[in-house]
């Protein structure tokens, strides 16, 4: 097993496997960040969407008035085309927080993420490397009962934790994490923290990353980045076009591409995903409870924040914030960037997570929190499908060697 592949970070990161995380096992080691490809709007087309986003918003919601519509312009606002890739970086709010300067930790806690739970075959997870067994996922709770102390996110965030703190968090909509993981859980009476993306409840949409994985599933990955409007030879795969395309896009772009999408198949989206049976609604919020499941913020729409103007990053932080507080009845104080990378936690990104009543800030990176780059900024490790008699060397050797190598680079 050479060194390179003990140090890359492990599938399954933010609904991305590896490329989506670091830019693939060599930008680990290397440090270049991914999405270093021409911006692709000349071949987008740079055309607004008429997607009628405000007849995707329930209008007959019994609180929280003020917000829908708020979430509305949030949604017209950014369905405004950009103008290219280089004027769309010099309206950026700022670029990724360079120099992290590492903090110490007392008792380093260490954090899994998981995705979607669930053996059966689903053409809208299979491209992306997200789907843990639940069998497999109960033997890594046990595991954790058994050789960590679990705690909540609110222990993480008033640092009172315990000698082997391990917290256990999810990302994006998936339905199983309630209906697979939250029995699971109660199991062993772990607490977790599930962090959402609202847009997609809200305006009853299937996330890109999905519509991709549907996509190539069905057309190939030629055809698909054909649809594109790239000019591959080779079928790409759903973590390449989103690594190096899909992070480049607007978000009118990335609604342009859902629709070609979407009329390829002949399908409305929403149809997709009531059929899918794949994503959480708004009643399902409040039964997380049940299962001692808190709710965190992983933003409104999932999109990369490292190309965000700073009314986007508000709308993507703040309103998302509120909106889950409001259909969860929980206070939301934590914040998972959507796909997992420092390069998405720029400078404007933090001070809008910060300035909004987020007190704890993940990425992924599989990294060691002995040394991380802010007290309130925390790495996290992806374990998907590891056999139990591995977790060791994936959650207590690996991330010290990530964490090494990135010291020394
Ligand atoms: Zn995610």
């Amino acid at each position: 097993m050479c060194a390179r592949f003990l140090l890359a970070e492990m599938p399954g990161v933010c609904a991305v496997p590896i490329g989506y995380d670091l830019g693939g096992p060599i930008a680990t080691l290397t440090g270049r960040p991914f999405g270093m490809v021409a911006d692709r709007a000349d071949r987008l087309g740079a055309a607004e969407t008429d997607r009628p986003v405000s007849s995707e918003i329930p209008t007959s919601r019994p609180r929280g008035a003020g917000l829908w519509f708020r979430l509305r312009n949030h949604a017209v606002s950014r369905s405004q085309p950009a103008r290219g890739g280089q004027a769309q970086s010099q309206t950026s709010a700022s670029g990724p927080a360079a120099q992290y300067r590492h903090v110490g930790a007392g008792n380093a806690p260490t954090i899994v993420v998981y995705h979607s739970l669930s053996t059966a075959k689903n053409r809208m997870t299979d491209q992306l490397g997200v789907t843990t067994d639940p069998e497999v996922f109960r033997r890594h709770v046990k595991y954790f009962a058994r050789n960590f102390d679990i705690v909540g996110p609110d222990d993480l965030i008033r640092g009172s934790l315990p000698r082997k703190p391990l917290l256990i968090t999810f990302d994006d909509v998936y339905r199983t994490v309630l209906d697979v993981g939250g029995p699971i859980l109660r199991e062993v009476d772990a607490p977790s923290l599930f962090f959402i993306n609202p847009d997609s409840i809200v305006t009853q949409t299937v996330p890109i990353d999905n519509l991709l994985s549907l996509a190539v599933s069905h057309l190939g990955g030629a055809e698909v980045s054909r649809l594109i409007g790239l000019n591959e030879r080779c079928p790409v795969s759903v973590q390449a076009l989103i690594s190096d395309h899909i992070s480049q896009m607007s978000s009118a772009q990335t609604s342009d591409l859902k629709a070609a999408l979407c009329t390829r198949f002949g399908l409305d989206e929403r149809e997709i995903r009531g059929s899918c049976k794949l994503f959480l609604d708004a009643p399902d919020l409040r039964r997380l409870t049940d299962y001692g499941i808190r709710v965190g913020n992983h933003s409104m729409s999932h999109s990369f924040f490292r190309s965000l103007t700073e009314a986007d990053l508000d709308s993507e932080i703040r309103l998302s914030r509120d909106l889950l507080e409001q259909m969860s009845g929980q206070s939301v104080t934590s914040l998972s960037i959507p796909y997992g990378s420092e390069c998405d936690a720029t400078d404007a990104a933090l001070e809008a997570a910060r300035s909004s009543g987020h007190r704890a800030i993940f990425l992924v990176h599989g990294r060691s929190n002995a040394l991380r780059p802010a007290a309130d900024v925390f790495y996290r490790i992806s374990p998907r499908n590891a056999q139990p008699l591995l977790l060791p060397l994936s959650l207590r050797v690996l991330p010290h060697l990530r964490t090494a190598w990135y010291k020394l680079r």
